[in-house]
């Protein structure tokens, strides 16, 4: 049994919206396939389609062709026709040549489409979710699990298959029709006599081949099919091994102090555990499908020779045609056990395309009603009216009936813990829908530093400029800031990449975003917490710095310390009696 402390929750089902009806589910799959082909790339795209198939075309019929070379050869060996022998043995190495050549080509015009196709729907993902913060709303309603796989893996997917499910077909359709023609046309009809009536199958030799081909990938597929989902199962186990490795790697110091690196084995063990007790399971039903698959394919060769040497020995075809016939009949079965076992594939790809239809939706569903942000009612002043701050399952948090903040004032926001500070802020960032009521932004830059600064991975001056391109400061502009905000020590290493969220203390992470704030120079500000990691006399002096450097900007600080009113003209007192706005 898998130990229940480190099973994977199960997958979220699609919600009813998004597992629709096969009729609306193919609607939105069309939707997500279409795009790329009528977009700007879209010539360039279906040329290489079209060589592809082209390509695929042509090496099918180049392997007719090689069957009828084949053929000719052994015709030739069976009546010692040397002149004819010879003249084969020129044709041989055009064909290879030529194969060799088409095989390339269609491999680079394949993998060059894929990467395009793949290409262009991750630009389109990408802005979808990060545009107009869809991320932020999928991270805080849950509506879609594990964006970085559908991004990366399910798009990747979605190119790939969907392009070799669509050739495949294409292909199969030429070899089948093809080699069909060869069986049909060789392998004669089948005469007897049923209680006296005379019964004729024509190309009964093809009917062969269809009922063996259908009988045996239905039965394979009876036994192999459970190895979808227990494959499938693999994939979650590896996958939470890795997050649970990853987990260990981003809080090395907190394991390290807590000296947890036994906790970590055990979870690790348990998790790596369930991998093994599936491998057990994928190599049980494997083996059971190489038992029957060999011996389905040797069968596939010898039946055949089997049924075709009755009409060999009545003089009805060559030793020729006896190879050829024996080769396009497997040819036959290939081709139509792909169309029977393409269903699997193509079941795979749909949970691919429910995941990005449901990823879609997802990024484009917009939160409903609750708090709007309006135009500023004066462009000085950032209003906010009649506002009911609720948690999303309803709960009031608190109540504002009327509150302005004019341009240059400095506020401090306090209360308790869990009183709501922060997500009024959130509120004021348009993060946060969940209540009633209006708030009217300022014109002017605005600024939010969030409780826990965040570090993009690259360069420190990169960090420093975020969210802003670092082309946009100079160097000495980025040497200032370091200097103001006593980072100065920092200087030389600005253009060093590193993990600089791991480097910085939170302390000197919370100065970084202060030298942020005077590159950006915004007119109004909104610090939450932002120097709780300090020393009194290190949080003095960023107030006194922004005092300094942006007289003018408007600052709304929510913060715990006594010490920080200091800095501030009013107080906004929030408790659960109400709010009250104080004169300092
Ligand atoms: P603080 O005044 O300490 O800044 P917050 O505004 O962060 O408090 O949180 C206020 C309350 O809202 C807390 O009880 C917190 O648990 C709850 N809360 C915050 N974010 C969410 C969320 N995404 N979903 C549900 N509850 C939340």
């Amino acid at each position: 049994m898998l130990d229940d402390s480190v099973a994977i929750p199960p997958p979220r089902e699609p919600s009813a919206a998004i597992a629709p009806p096969l009729g609306r589910w193919l609607a939105s799959a069309w939707r997500l396939l279409l795009p790329y082909w009528v977009s700007e790339e879209r010539w360039r795209a279906r040329g290489l389609l079209a060589l592809i198939i082209v390509i695929d075309w042509g090496q099918t019929y180049l392997s007719v062709r090689f069957s009828y070379w084949q053929r000719n050869y052994w015709d030739a060996l069976a009546e010692h026709d040397a002149a004819a022998f010879w003249g084969l043995m020129w044709v041989y190495p055009a064909i290879v040549a030529f194969w060799s050549v088409s095989a390339t080509a269609r491999t680079w015009f394949f993998q060059a489409l894929e990467m395009r196709w793949r290409a262009w729907m991750t630009d389109v993902f990408l802005h979808h979710y990060l545009d107009e913060n869809a991320y932020y709303r999928i991270a805080r309603t849950g509506s879609a699990d594990n964006p970085d796989q559908r991004v990366g893996e399910d798009l990747k997917m979605l190119a790939s298959d969907s392009l070799r499910l669509f050739l495949g077909f294409l292909e199969n359709m030429a070899v089948l029709v093809s080699y069909a023609a060869i069986v049909w046309s060789l392998s004669g009809s089948l005469a007897f006599a049923v209680s006296g009536v005379r019964v004729d199958i024509p190309g009964y030799m093809l009917w062969v081949a269809v009922i063996f081909a259908l009988a045996g990938t239905w039965l394979l597929e009876k036994i192999g099919y459970p190895l979808v989902r227990v494959d499938y199962y693999q994939q979650r186990y590896e996958a939470h091994f890795r997050y649970l490795m990853m987990r260990v790697r981003e809080n090395a110091e907190q394991v390290a102090f807590y000296s947890g690196g036994r906790a970590e084995i055990a979870r690790l063990s348990a998790a790596f555990s369930a991998i093994r007790e599936n491998w057990r399971r994928i190599m049980d039903y494997t083996k059971r499908i190489t038992l029957f698959h060999e011996g389905y394919i040797q069968l596939g060769v010898y039946l055949p020779y089997l049924i075709i040497g009755p009409r060999y020995f009545a003089g009805a075809i060559t030793l020729g045609a006896v190879q050829q016939l024996s080769q396009s009949f497997s040819r036959v079965r290939m081709a139509l056990s792909w169309f029977v076992f393409a269903y699997k594939d193509l079941a795979l790809l749909r949970s691919v395309f429910l995941r990005l239809i449901e990823f879609e939706a997802a990024t484009r569903a917009r939160d409903a009603g609750g708090i709007t942000i309006t135009p500023p009612v004066r462009a000085d002043r950032l209003d906010v009216r009649a506002l009911d701050l609720r948690l999303p399952n309803g709960e009031r948090l608190l109540r504002i009936d009327e509150l302005s903040f004019r341009a240059g004032e400095r506020w401090v926001i306090r209360g308790p813990s869990g009183a709501g500070k922060s997500t009024l802020l959130r509120a004021m960032a348009g993060l946060w829908p969940h209540g009633e009521g209006e708030i009217a932004l300022p014109d002017g830059k605005k600024m939010f530093l969030p409780q826990r600064s965040y570090l993009p991975l690259g360069a420190l001056r990169a960090c420093l400029c975020y969210p802003g391109d670092e082309r946009e400061f100079g160097m000495d502009e980025c040497a200032a800031a370091l200097r103001a905000v006593r980072l100065e020590h920092f200087i030389d290493r600005l253009e060093e990449h590193d993990h600089w969220e791991r480097r910085l203390s939170p302390g000197e992470q919370q100065r970084l975003a202060f030298a942020r704030v005077l590159l950006h120079r915004p007119d109004w500000l909104f610090l939450d917490e932002s120097t709780a990691s300090l020393d009194p006399a290190n949080e003095a002096a960023m107030y006194r710095l922004l005092a300094q450097r942006l007289p003018h900007a408007a600052i709304v600080s929510v913060a715990h310390r006594e010490g920080v009113a200091a800095f501030h003209d009013w107080a906004l007192d929030l408790s659960a009696a109400g709010v009250v706005e104080i004169a300092l």
